[in-house]
């Protein structure tokens, strides 16, 4: 049975004022078409609960295709619709906000004026699907029951009690990615999966159906995850509940995280965010650095990563010994710490720099690294060397970089002192040829 629940004044505040004008002119439309229409999924689990998430999520009694069609003329809206699935977007006014409209399609038995449970029998089959009770509730933006609760399956009560449900036994049989989802509503909003849905996802990792999971579908739930603050603690959890070998091949928790992650995070909020970075791999780093190198292939596969990230992962773990001596041994000249720095990925130095949080010396050179030396720039240039009878050639490149090296050690303070260094360099290079 239907508890009668209204949220019309949540509507107002929850939204703002241009947003919740769109939503009032559907309202209209809707009536006009004598179409029934919702806010539904994690929108209105958001909107009860007063936690930010302005999706407008729409499901339409009837043909969404037909009614998003409608409402794009009547707001001058772009329409973009997608046939097979029978939904369709709506990029409305000049920020083209983003209004997505899905089908609950109307079954011949369902008339007007017909008893809820049989009224409502599309709503129902549409939230039916869905992940979890909290998710598969709607809340009706129609004129004549506007900000009506439905809920078939006790997701209210669930937000209540702060449970994580799911809406039938076979769930995660059918989508095992709900089983990740699962453990990301658990953690961003402190509920708990309640105990028999977590005893079907224990049943579902054992069984291994997790590796059903096709690639692009798991990068996207992780990338969900990874922009949450604290990202780490869902992996965490992730491990703990023995889904790793089918997510990050080759990986497992190391204690040592439980004080890495949250510096590796602080530092990603307060420096990384203004660089151009792989945050995908940036927050991998320390499984990666310790992922057994026989599996980094199979873990790059397994998420659908690019070779650029493979060959990223396979430089560090290659030259990471050589590193880490250099960054510490008191005697490295700045220019030795540059060379090798500047052959590790940016992302794996972040890393190195949240490892080495309690060393001095070494995070002092990182991080001159990062905000220094990399930057330094020789006074001379190609014209310059040209200028001064050298063969144009790669040995450019390499006099170039031996003037930068220079330059960060100090040994030149000047663009005479540069060219005396240059033919030197181009001298010795010359020699050493013959
Ligand atoms: P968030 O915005 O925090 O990611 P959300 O619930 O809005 O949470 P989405 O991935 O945008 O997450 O999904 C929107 C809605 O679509 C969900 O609330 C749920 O009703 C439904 N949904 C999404 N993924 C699945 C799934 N794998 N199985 C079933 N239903 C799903």
């Amino acid at each position: 049975s239907l508890k009668r629940v209204n949220f019309a004044e949540k509507i107002f505040t929850h939204f703002n004022r241009e947003d919740l004008q769109y939503i009032q002119l559907i309202s209209e439309l809707a009536k006009r078409k004598r179409t029934r229409v919702y806010l539904v999924g994690g929108v209105v689990r958001d909107l009860i609960l007063g936690f930010p998430n302005y999706d407008l999520d729409l499901v339409v009694e009837g043909d969404a295709i037909e009614f998003a069609s409608f409402v794009a003329q009547k707001l001058e809206a772009k329409l973009v619709t997608y046939q097979p699935f029978g939904t369709a977007s709506l990029f409305v006014g000049e920020r083209k906000r983003r209004i997505d409209f899905a089908s609950a399609r109307q079954e011949f038995y369902a008339y007007p004026g017909a008893p809820p449970q049989v009224e409502h029998s599309n709503l129902r089959r549409d939230l039916f699907r869905r992940d979890f009770t909290i998710n598969a509730m709607a809340i009706s933006i129609y004129p004549d029951d506007w900000g009506e609760l439905f809920d078939f399956f006790g997701g209210f009560k669930d937000l209540q009690k702060k449970l994580i449900r799911v809406l039938h036994p076979l769930s995660f049989v059918e989508d095992p990615a709900r089983a990740i989802r699962a453990v990301r509503f658990e953690k961003k909003y402190g509920f708990q999966i309640e105990p028999f849905t977590m005893s079907l996802l224990k049943q579902t990792v054992r069984e291994g159906l997790l590796a059903k999971i096709k690639p692009d579908r798991l990068k996207e739930e992780i990338q969900l995850i990874l922009r949450l603050p604290g990202f780490y603690s869902y992996l965490q959890r992730l491990y703990q509940l023995d889904m790793f070998p089918y997510l990050f091949p080759g990986c497992v928790w190391k204690s040592d995280y439980d004080i890495l992650y949250p510096r590796l995070e602080r530092l990603i909020q307060e420096e990384a965010s203004t660089e151009r970075l792989d945050f995908f791999l940036l927050k991998m780093t320390p499984l990666l650095s310790d992922i057994q190198f026989d599996s980094l292939e199979a873990f790059v596969e397994r998420l659908h990563l690019s070779k650029r990230f493979y060959s990223q992962v396979k430089t560090y773990l290659g030259r990471r010994t050589v590193l880490e001596r250099i960054l510490q041994e008191k005697t490295s000249p700045p220019s030795r710490v540059f060379e090798v720095c500047s052959e590790i990925p940016l992302e794996f130095l972040y890393f190195t720099l949240a490892k080495f949080h309690d060393q001095d010396l070494a995070r002092e050179r990182i991080r001159n690294y990062l905000t220094k030396w990399r930057f330094v720039k020789p006074e001379l240039t190609g014209s310059d060397l040209k200028q001064l009878g050298i063969p144009q050639g790669p040995i450019y490149a390499k006099i170039l970089r031996e003037l930068q090296k220079a330059r960060i050690d100090n040994l030149v303070y000047s663009r005479e002192e540069e060219i005396a260094l240059a033919i030197k360099l181009w001298e010795r290079m010359k020699a050493s040829d013959q």
